[in-house]
């Protein structure tokens, strides 16, 4: 392979990118000045660019040599996400979010400024055989945005043979990057359970079916599930975070609502949490005569790394950041993301990039108001990007 093209003479144009799109946060699904950035970027590129897809996504595809939208040759996906979350930032700083109450929380402007820096790369030498897509898509925080370009048919339009993404990660250092094989980040699963009695005089139980108190064992009981059913080397995550009934202290309610989230790292653990508390949850309240109503709104699935693609990932890391800046086989996080969609249907992995900082110690969290991407990983993200296609088709071809 010929020198790999410099990031350093674009690195002033990557932060003034990131950085404006940092100041106009928009949040899912209405990510439209932001997608009108990213295709003029790739527009001036001499890309062709595809928009619409899951609403606001911009799909472009660099080819190799030799290589057409009839003969692509081996082809990858490199993702991004766009959107920004409803959090109003508390950074004084000259890019801070100026639209009140949202803010780019997650670092999606570095992760989508960082591919188009991957984009200018592979322009600027296609000295490699076959095609890269770069996708960038909205609503990745709850809109499962990834999920409705597949269905608006991303991979019919753009057919990849594998996908990666890459995440910044607080908890590890700037300048270090992870990955590992399996799951890398967990499903989730909405649940509400409705348990029904029947009200009546605060005064008078004996007349009534108290939903409370049954609530409340339900509650408890549910945690057995982590405790007593998960393997102890799995992981599992239940949190009830609300619980709604009554209205006054002298009445008892005829209803009481329970809301909650679980976090599974593999399938067959989730579906025994979606059995588990719809059995604790009716037993539970028949034993009290009452009943309970079991509701499950799905989430994302888990983010599930295949193994070939992961252990080529940690290959390009370590050829980035050095061996001893790679963690190949990182612990999961509870966290989810809707790439694991993707992973559903193309072999294919997601990696870290260390947003913390440089000499150890937490970062601030995604998700947190005074969070900010770390612009030293637009230059280190932009050439991972370049030298991960690189190498993978140097494979595939
Ligand atoms: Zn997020
Ligand atoms: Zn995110």
């Amino acid at each position: 392979m010929r020198s790999l093209p410099d990031i350093t003479p674009h690195l002033g144009q990557l932060l003034r990118f990131r950085r404006d799109l940092h100041a106009h946060p928009e949040l899912r699904f209405e990510e439209h000045r932001t997608a009108d950035k990213v295709a003029a970027y790739l527009q001036a590129l001499g890309l062709e660019v595809h928009r619409g897809l899951g609403v606001t996504g911009v799909v472009a595809t660099v080819r190799g040599k030799g290589r057409s939208a009839a003969n692509p040759g081996p082809s990858l996906g490199l993702r991004a996400d766009m959107d920004a979350l409803p959090v109003a930032e508390l950074n004084d700083f000259a890019h801070a979010s100026r639209h009140p109450g949202c803010m780019h929380a997650c670092g999606h402007d570095g992760h989508t400024t960082m591919l188009l820096g991957a984009a200018t790369l592979l322009c600027q030498n296609r000295d490699f055989d076959g095609s890269v897509h770069l996708i960038f898509q909205p609503g990745e925080e709850g809109g499962a945005g990834a999920k409705l370009m597949m269905e608006q048919g991303l991979f019919e339009l753009f057919p990849c043979d594998a996908v990666f993404a890459l995440h910044n990660w607080p908890d590890l250092p700037a300048g270090q990057m992870a990955v590992r094989v399996g799951p890398i980040m967990a499903s989730t699963l909405r649940f509400e359970i409705r348990v029904k009695g029947r009200g009546g005089h605060a005064a008078m139980p004996h007349a009534t079916r108290d939903p409370i108190p049954v609530a409340c064992a339900i509650v408890g009981q549910l945690q057995t599930l982590v405790s007593r059913r998960t393997d102890p080397l799995d992981s599992a995550v239940l949190t009830v975070g609300k619980i709604e009934s009554g209205t006054v202290e002298n009445i008892i309610p005829d209803e009481a609502g329970i809301y909650g989230t679980v976090r599974t790292l593999r399938t067959e653990t989730q579906q025994l949490f979606i059995e588990g508390m719809q059995r604790i949850s009716a037993h539970v309240a028949a034993a009290h005569e009452c009943e309970a109503e079991f509701l499950l709104k799905p989430g994302y699935p888990n983010t599930c790394n295949h193994e070939r693609e992961a252990l080529f990932m940690a290959e390009v890391m370590r050829e980035v950041v050095g061996a001893h800046n790679t963690h190949a086989d990182v612990l999961p996080a509870m966290t989810s993301e809707d790439f694991g969609f993707m992973l559903e249907a193309v072999p294919g992995a997601y990696g870290w990039i260390g947003n913390g900082p440089a000499d150890g110690g937490p970062g601030t969290s995604l998700h947190h108001p005074a969070y900010d991407f770390n612009d030293d990983n637009l230059g280190r993200g932009a050439r991972f990007w370049d030298l991960l296609a690189r190498r993978w088709l140097a494979r595939a071809g």
